[in-house]
């Protein structure tokens, strides 16, 4: 295990050679500290990242596909797209370093969720373009696993293998496993007896601790939440230890800084905010200071577990997933906190935003067929929800079955409010 005085020298070693290689091999780097009248040589350790300019997700865009290269295109591997939740896709191009490299922490991450030689991991991350199917497939390869590549979907043929194969570890986004409880039993399983699953990795969107006991509750199986983007290579940025007390972040690649979304100021420690990630040894994309959008905070002390890698807190959403209703800001993550503590409330919802006259937020959750009409129960939702958000919700009971089940990530919200 790398030790924080190993860990410091490989940053701040790594910190200057990659400012040098991508001022020297992009022409977007050159231009973007030229601009900001930065030379690469002022960025002598880590106390100088400051310094360095944000890189966003539109700069991305605006060089699409290819435009942030550092190498010839015939060094290039493959590439892989973002799945485009937010808007265009964004292209990710590696070298066989990148993703040699990309592999391995991969497998570190599997490695760190106990998942070991000789286990059998269904892979459920969609394969293709998204970086979460071939990502946690390299993953199982790294750590000597054996991989069931069975992507997403088809949720029948899912159980079957499950069960017939003996998976012992299941890899999909959150919201698929939370359906997959429920159409596990819908199918005729007992879960905890026909199925011998003893860990998840669950990621690639946000999700509640509710959400987590559920799944273990359901499964007996012990879930990590894993975290990256397509940006940073893909899934491997971050991982749950055993503690599971926040996610790891591989500190000898990538450096991670907390900043306040609407200024740009670098936060303390501990203090909430969006992450800003710099991957130390990228050869295709370099990419500095990059900021996520994605909103948590950074803690560094040390870990249960004796890693010195700072830790992230789950991720309470994207800074554009956050809802403004009535002036109130509303996350996604929040609403489903409320309604997995609820008892008697199903595992689907959907947020629901409109306008007439006023902001109007309508939260549509299952529910059993008796339950539907029960006042008691609409009344305690729409208190929690109070208590939690600030604002009031209506709450609509929908009969299981209902609302749409999502295979990769889940799209929970419906904004009906007109574009400006
Ligand atoms: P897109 O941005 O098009 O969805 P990606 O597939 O690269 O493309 O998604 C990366 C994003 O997914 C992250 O920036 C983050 O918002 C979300 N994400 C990934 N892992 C997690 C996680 N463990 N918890 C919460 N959100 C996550
Ligand atoms: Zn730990």
């Amino acid at each position: 295990m790398l030790k924080p005085k190993q860990l410091s020298s490989i940053q701040q070693a790594s910190i200057r050679k990659l400012v040098h290689y991508a001022y020297r091999n992009t022409a977007f780097y050159r231009k973007r500290f030229d601009d900001a009248g930065v030379r690469p040589e002022s960025v002598k350790s880590l106390d100088d990242m400051s310094k360095i300019p944000f890189t966003v997700k539109t700069d991305l865009r605006d060089n699409y596909p290819l435009g942030i290269l550092a190498v010839p295109l015939n060094r290039l591997y493959c590439l892989h797209a973002s799945s485009g939740t937010t808007g265009k896709p964004i292209v990710v191009a590696y070298t066989r370093g990148d993703l040699e490299r990309w592999s391995r922490l991969m497998g570190r991450t599997f490695d760190v969720a106990g998942v070991r030689k000789g286990d059998i991991v269904q892979n459920m991350y969609g394969y293709g373009l998204f970086t979460g199917g071939l990502g946690f497939h390299y993953g199982a390869r790294a750590v000597g696993a054996i991989v069931v590549p069975t992507s997403v979907g088809n949720t029948k043929r899912q159980l079957m293998l499950m069960k017939d194969l003996q998976t012992t570890v299941a890899a999909c986004t959150p919201s698929y496993m939370v359906y997959l409880c429920e159409a596990s039993r819908a199918e005729g399983y007992e879960p905890r007896k026909d199925f011998v699953l003893r860990i998840g990795l669950f990621g690639a969107e946000p999700w509640s601790e509710e959400a987590r006991k559920r799944i273990e509750d359901s499964f007996g199986l012990r879930a990590h939440d894993c975290y990256g983007m397509s940006e940073l290579c893909g899934p491997g940025v971050a991982i749950e230890c055993e503690q599971r007390e926040g996610l790891h972040v591989w500190g000898d690649e990538f450096l991670v800084e907390t900043i306040d979304p609407d200024t740009g100021e670098v936060l303390e420690p501990g203090r909430e905010g969006e992450l800003v990630f710099t991957m130390l040894s990228r050869e295709a994309m370099p990419l500095l200071r990059y900021r996520s959008r994605d909103l948590s905070r950074v803690f560094e002390d040390e870990c249960a577990c004796g890693r010195y890698h700072s830790r992230i807190a789950r991720i309470k959403g994207r800074s554009d997933d956050m809802l403004i209703v009535g002036g109130v800001n509303v996350f996604p993550s929040q609403v489903e906190h409320v309604l997995m503590n609820v008892p008697g409330l199903g595992d689907q919802y959907q947020i629901i935003v409109s306008h007439e006259e006023l902001d109007r937020l309508t939260v549509k959750v299952e529910t059993a067929k008796h339950r539907l009409q029960d006042p008691e129960l609409t009344k305690t939702v729409q208190e929690d929800l109070y208590a939690t958000l600030g604002i009031r919700a209506n709450v609509e009971f929908l009969e299981e079955g209902t609302l749409p089940r999502h295979e990769g990530k889940a799209r929970r919200v419906v904004d009906l409010r007109p574009k400006e």
